[in-house]
């Protein structure tokens, strides 16, 4: 099933400091208009009600995987449901408490057929849940970094269209999905839903420091982080300094999972961490060494990781631009590779 992720859950750790505020290009990163702003609390914990599951009321099954969050089961409430239980030692402060209601309210708003299900959550703690319909089919992140599926073309773009029209959705409903990768999009029967959309909020990436300052990253998270984002990674992420996502780092989070499709493994392959952080923060983009594909497909990935975020495409316009390409057989082959001259530009 999709639990089966290998080595998921394995950290990488950075010591010191890792952030480069002494970037020279200023790209007008926290003056973003459509970045969401978290609900007022009252207003959040009216709407919360409705959505409210009682933890009695679940009958919890299996374990199904283990990510950022918590432990994610397999269950029944009135129907197959996924359970995701929130680490408590993460939610231990009332501020974090609020911002699991907040981004819980926003799920209130989510009705498309490429988006996950939200059903409830459990509220209460010590017991914190996200119940959301349980997605059949596997991972992208399965399909292509463990199974190692090759996709052609037609079913690349495919793939690609429903991701573009359920991110569509999500921005003009002003939510920021914030963790968009191949691990969050499910395939069922050609059909793609996203998962874990505007939740990161409620994640710890920075264990507190008993062992010193480490910075904790997640395997395959670098390869999705804008530059404006990659910059203001800290070792000690603090809860109210959050990282600053929007729609624009969304897009480039989606040109990843492009290049994923495309090429069958991450961009930054076998590059440090550290080195991964210094690159993108400076306005290097990835490798395309092992991309063989037309102009049209390149330009797209060039135009999602956009140094500057306002030239990252809308999702319309991505939709647009994906209709344009023709659907034919993509060659992978690595032995005639097309560098393009602005792949490694500073
Ligand atoms: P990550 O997204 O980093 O893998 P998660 O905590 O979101 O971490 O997920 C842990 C595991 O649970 C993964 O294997 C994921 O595929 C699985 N999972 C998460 N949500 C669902 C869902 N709605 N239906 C089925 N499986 C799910
Ligand atoms: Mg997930």
């Amino acid at each position: 099933g999709s639990g089966s992720t290998g080595t998921d859950d394995s950290e990488r750790t950075i010591a010191g400091r890792v952030d480069s505020q002494d970037s020279t290009v200023s790209d007008g990163e926290n003056a973003d208009p459509r970045c969401t702003r978290q609900n007022s609390v009252s207003s959040v914990s009216q709407s919360l009600r409705e959505w409210d599951i009682p933890y009695d009321e679940l009958d919890r099954g299996e374990v199904i995987g283990r990510g950022r969050f918590g432990i994610v089961y397999s269950g029944n409430w009135h129907g197959l449901v996924a359970i995701k239980e929130l680490r408590m030692d993460y939610v231990n402060d009332e501020k974090t408490l609020e911002a699991f209601k907040a981004e819980v309210s926003t799920f209130r708003k989510t009705r498309h057929e490429n988006l996950v299900l939200f059903m409830g959550a459990c509220m209460k703690p010590p017991r914190l849940a996200i119940v959301t319909s349980l997605c059949k089919g596997r991972t992208l992140y399965t399909h292509i970094h463990v199974q190692k599926d090759k996709f052609n073309m037609s079913k690349i773009i495919m793939i690609a269209q429903q991701i573009s029209q359920g991110m569509g959705y999500l921005h003009a409903r002003g939510i920021v999905h914030k963790d968009l990768k191949s691990k969050n999009i499910f395939l069922e029967c050609g059909k793609v839903v996203i998962t874990d959309f505007g939740l990161f909020n409620v994640t710890r990436l920075c264990h507190d420091t008993r062992r010193g300052n480490w910075l904790s990253i997640p395997p395959g998270w670098l390869c999705y982080l804008s530059p404006e984002v990659m910059r203001n990674l800290r070792v000690v992420q603090k809860q109210d300094d959050g990282l600053p996502f929007t729609t624009y780092s969304d897009v480039y989070g989606f040109g990843t999972v492009w290049y994923e499709l495309l090429c069958g493994e991450w961009p930054h392959k076998g590059l440090p961490p550290e080195a991964i952080i210094w690159q993108v923060g400076r306005g290097m983009k990835p490798s395309l060494a092992n991309l063989q594909a037309s102009r049209d497909v390149k330009d797209i990935l060039m135009a999602c990781w956009s140094y500057r975020p306002d030239e990252r495409p809308e999702f319309s316009t991505m939709q647009a631009n994906l209709n344009k390409l023709p659907k034919k057989r993509l060659h992978r082959s690595p032995s005639h590779p097309i560098h393009l001259s602005r792949s490694a530009e500073s």
